[in-house]
């Protein structure tokens, strides 16, 4: 019988039946593997083409994965009636400056995808039963509601491209049911711990995947004709501790550590962006959305001083903007923006922002801390969106912000919401939004890290695997995730609808059991909280903000060593630490992933956050491009791939012809 340690060191039974080693094995067309925003998507759209579908996730599908706690704002809707952007307005954007609306490096294939399909996923998703339309008429007459289609709009409502989705806190609970409904098994609580290759050989198509109950400690094998990996980007690689503040990772789901990132790299798939990085707060963060600020969902807020004096908003061009409305609009001259835009995005797509004098203006006096987010000062459509419609629908907000703030007395007309201030260096991207921690405390990028290398099928460099969502080298945020989702469903389908059910080698099932158990099988050992610790320190030390040759090959060589010792050493006590520790040796894997590609750019790189000692010149053109990574038998080999792959030989010069002859519309 397992045991498990409650914090006050009463020992409880473990709650669930334990059968480690025992196999269940499921076999099914399509096999998706992560159920979150992407996967389910992926999953309904396979299904919809007639094949066999499975979904496995170490969560509950119904709410896992970072969109499983809502969306508020659904980027990227062009194709909305009330739209003044088309796709050659965005492409314009994009093959100026290669970023996403973040200000990440974007990826031709999916910034396409998404600016063609976003607003036909979100209608997919209203017939599913979201409301995102103001159909009750709230917010009747309020500049940001179109009064025909009563569409609203965040952020810019000149240009009308993101949508505000009214009852999006309920998105994760609308795919599920449509998987239930559509008939797709749905396989919960199960962590996928590898791939597995056609005859076991490294590189070779991949035929399906291995799995462990989280609850049971059973083990499971899927086999498939085609998978799609969907398990999101890495985090906690640099800063993990749940002591400190819970889940250090920010914001994104607690079960996204990398795992996909691991298991592909292992199986020999092709890795671009790996070395990008940016600053992270790690265990200072405060609850997301949860203070004042004028930011992302809580854009564009007014913002006052401790005696009230509101804080002035310019556009790019430096001119005050005097009134609320303003702030949602582009400059004079201006054709789009982004609305958060942080360092390294050119100042003439940079949207309104609180006056970046305003660290200079404190210190002079001019304005006296602490700040105020200051709803009360905001029209009242503008209030209530914010707080209620935004707030409440934003991914962590609904519980833990707006019920727990309004059951606690908090009253958006009548009180304000103190703003927390961080170094001026972060003024760009937000002064309260976050809170900054130690400079070697990082985590990685936002919504665009790095990820698997993939074509216009979205296809990895393994036949028989397709990604979406944050998996994807430059990924996207949710509507990024659900458009390519839908587009890796179809072409999924496409492709198992072709291929005969593959077989499973048996040997190397039996490697990864091996594998996966060891913890189980020790006596005692050191906990995986110890492992990771040394993870962390691994990567803060020899990794972080400031690298060199040396620093990162001292850092290989304390992750082989970690791993040669401590990871021979860790134990669990039942199949909740069994998964943790198994999520130490994927961060691990990632880990040696971000170093040898910071080994492979030999130059420093603003927008990856990227600084070389050995090579600090900042931007050099010939390193505008990506560095891939990719393993065979431990050996591995960098490369490198054109900013424009999408659309150079094999693939045709223009994003129309290429989505035409891949999309499967
Ligand atoms: C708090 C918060 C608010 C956000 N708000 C917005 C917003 O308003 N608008 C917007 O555009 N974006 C928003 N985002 C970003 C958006 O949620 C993500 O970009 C999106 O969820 C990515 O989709 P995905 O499918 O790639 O990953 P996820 O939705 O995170 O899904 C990944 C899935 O993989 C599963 N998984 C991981 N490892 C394993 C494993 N080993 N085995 C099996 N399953 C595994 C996870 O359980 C999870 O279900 C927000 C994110 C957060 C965290």
């Amino acid at each position: 019988m397992a045991f498990y340690e409650e914090p006050l060191g009463e020992i409880k039974e473990w709650p669930y039946p334990v059968n480690y080693e025992k196999e269940n094995e499921v076999s099914t067309d399509v096999l998706i593997l992560g159920g979150g925003i992407a996967g389910c998507h992926a999953a309904i759209n396979a299904a919809k083409r007639g094949v066999k579908v499975a979904v496995v996730d170490k969560g509950p599908v119904i709410r896992s994965g970072s969109g499983g706690a809502g969306v508020d704002h659904w980027h990227g809707a062009i194709g909305n009636p009330c739209s003044k952007l088309t796709m050659d307005d965005m492409l314009e954007f994009f093959n100026a400056h290669k970023h996403n609306f973040t200000g990440e490096y974007g990826n031709g294939i999916t910034f396409y995808i998404l600016f063609k399909e976003s607003y036909d996923t979100l209608l997919d998703v209203e017939k599913m039963g979201i409301k995102f339309r103001d159909e009750d008429d709230d917010f009747k007459g309020a500049e940001f509601r179109d009064d025909e289609t009563k569409i609203m709009f965040a952020y810019d409502y000149e240009n009308r491209h993101v949508i505000r989705v009214r009852q999006g806190a309920e998105i994760k609970v609308a795919l599920y049911k449509e998987l239930k409904r559509l008939g797709v098994k749905i396989y919960n609580r199960i962590m996928v711990t590898s791939l597995l290759n056609e005859d076991g050989e490294q590189g070779s198509r991949i035929v399906g995947a291995t799995g462990l109950n989280t609850r049971t400690g059973e083990f499971y094998t899927f086999k498939a004709k085609a998978s799609i990996l969907s398990m999101a980007s890495p985090k906690g690689i640099w800063v993990f501790s749940t002591e400190l503040a819970g889940s250090t990772m920010s914001l994104d789901d607690p079960n996204c550590v990398g795992d996909g990132d691991a298991i592909a790299w292992n199986a020999g798939a092709q890795f671009a962006h790996m070395e990008g990085s940016m600053q992270s707060s790690g265990t200072f963060h405060y609850p997301p959305y949860g203070t004042g600020n004028a930011h992302n969902t809580w854009y564009a807020c007014t913002i006052v001083d401790a005696d009230g004096k509101e804080i002035p908003w310019v556009d790019r061009n430096g001119k005050e903007l005097k009134t609320v409305s303003e702030r949602y609009r582009p400059a004079d001259g201006q054709k789009l923006f982004l609305f958060n835009p942080p360092p390294g995005v050119p100042r003439e797509y940079a949207g309104p922002y609180l006056t970046p004098e305003l660290p200079e203006r404190v210190k002079k006096g001019e304005f006296k801390l602490p700040l105020y987010a200051d709803l009360t000062g905001m029209p009242e459509h503008e209030r209530r969106a914010l707080f209620g419609l935004m707030v409440g629908n934003e991914g962590k907000t609904r519980i833990p912000i707006y019920e727990t703030y309004t059951q606690a007395g908090f009253d958006p007309d009548k009180d304000m919401l103190q703003a927390n201030i961080v170094p001026p260096d972060m003024l760009l991207r937000g002064p309260w939004w976050g809170g900054v921690g130690p400079r070697q405390w990082r985590e990685t990028m936002f919504v665009s890290s790095g990820g698997v290398v993939f074509d216009w099928d979205l296809k990895t460099s393994l036949d028989g695997l397709f990604a979406a969502g944050n998996q994807l080298v430059n990924g996207g945020a949710h509507s990024a995730a659900a458009t390519t989702g839908r587009y890796s469903g179809r072409k999924a389908a496409e492709y198992a609808l072709k291929s005969d059910m593959p077989e499973l080698d048996r040997n190397q099932i039996d490697q990864e059991k091996v594998r996966v158990y060891a913890p189980v099988n020790m006596e005692n050992g050191i906990s995986w909280k110890e492992l990771q610790a040394g993870l962390c320190r691994i990567m803060q030390d020899y990794c972080g903000e400031y690298k060199s040759e040396e620093t990162l090959k001292t850092g290989l060589r304390w992750l082989e060593s970690i791993k040669e010792s401590e990871g021979e050493m860790v134990y669990a006590r039942n199949p909740h630490e069994l998964a943790r520790t198994l999520e130490c040796f994927s961060r691990l894997t990632v880990s040696q992933m971000i170093i040898h590609a910071s080994l492979a750019r030999k130059a420093s790189n603003s927008i990856l956050g990227f600084n070389r000692l050995d090579y600090p010149d900042m931007d050099p053109p010939e390193w505008e491009k990506f560095i891939t990574i990719q393993q065979n038998n431990g050996d591995v080999k960098a490369g490198e791939l054109p900013f424009n792959y999408w659309l150079l030989p094999p693939y045709a010069n223009t994003y129309e012809e290429n989505y035409k002859k891949h999309s499967g519309i």
